[in-house]
């Protein structure tokens, strides 16, 4: 389990690469740190709150609730991060997340925009892109996803589209992975009123944001 004291260090050393990364793109660019806890304890999701870190992310709807549930003490803003299951729908808008982050594909949208108008209520989501065009990765296709989100805008006004989501290529050739970050970027600054681009994890984060992303999702830099 980690210590608090590790906890404050990785959140330091985070921070300082973070604020070295954003500052090259400009003053103003304001990069946000979500902490995937979906390999750590709820213990240690206190421990980093502890630390100073407020926003969490989950790739499981059960893990998602019971963490948020356990936690619901403290101010944390929790984040879908993971495939999200049709038979799961229901459960996912019952826990309130501040951003669903995993909207992959058209039907998806259809189907949780329905639910969450009878249940009358929104949510923030992001559309997924597989802009590394890898088949292990879900997500809309680069070519498809401009088109796809303005589609969700237009047919599912329960859905509050707040930009684009996508995973760096897998791939140990960094010229790949700022390929596949490039893509990305293109697509948010076509998406119409786009305002998070979420890109980069533990092992390639500083390069999402050289590129332009506003959000990061950092899992095992936090929690080792
Ligand atoms: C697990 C996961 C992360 C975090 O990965 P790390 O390499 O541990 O930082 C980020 N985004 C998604 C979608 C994930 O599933």
């Amino acid at each position: 389990m980690i210590t608090k004291e590790q906890a404050i260090t990785n959140l330091d050393n985070l921070i300082t690469k973070v604020e070295f990364a954003r500052l090259q793109v400009s003053d103003h660019h304001i990069v946000q740190v979500v902490a995937v806890s979906k390999y750590s304890t709820q213990e240690e999701v206190e421990i980093l709150y502890q630390a100073g870190q407020r926003a969490f992310g989950e790739n499981k709807v059960q893990d998602l609730k019971n963490k948020s549930i356990a936690l619901d003490k403290h101010p944390i803003s929790w984040h879908f991060i993971g495939t999200l299951q049709k038979n799961k729908i229901n459960n996912l808008i019952d826990l309130n997340p501040t951003l669903m982050h995993s909207l992959d594909s058209f039907e998806l949208a259809q189907e949780l925009n329905k639910k969450l108008e009878a249940k009358g209520k929104k949510m923030n989501c992001l559309l997924q892109v597989n802009s590394a065009k890898e088949d292990a990765k879900s997500g809309v296709s680069a070519n498809d996803a401009v088109e796809i989100y303005s589609m969700i805008i237009k047919e599912c006004p329960n859905i509050v589209l707040k930009g684009v989501m996508s995973i760096g290529a897998h791939s140990t050739d960094t010229s790949d992975i700022k390929k596949s970050f490039d893509i990305t970027k293109a697509i948010f600054d076509k998406c119409d009123g786009a305002k998070i681009c979420s890109m980069g994890m533990s092992n390639d984060y500083t390069l999402a944001i050289s590129c332009g992303s506003n959000m990061i999702r950092v899992g095992s830099a936090l929690f080792k």
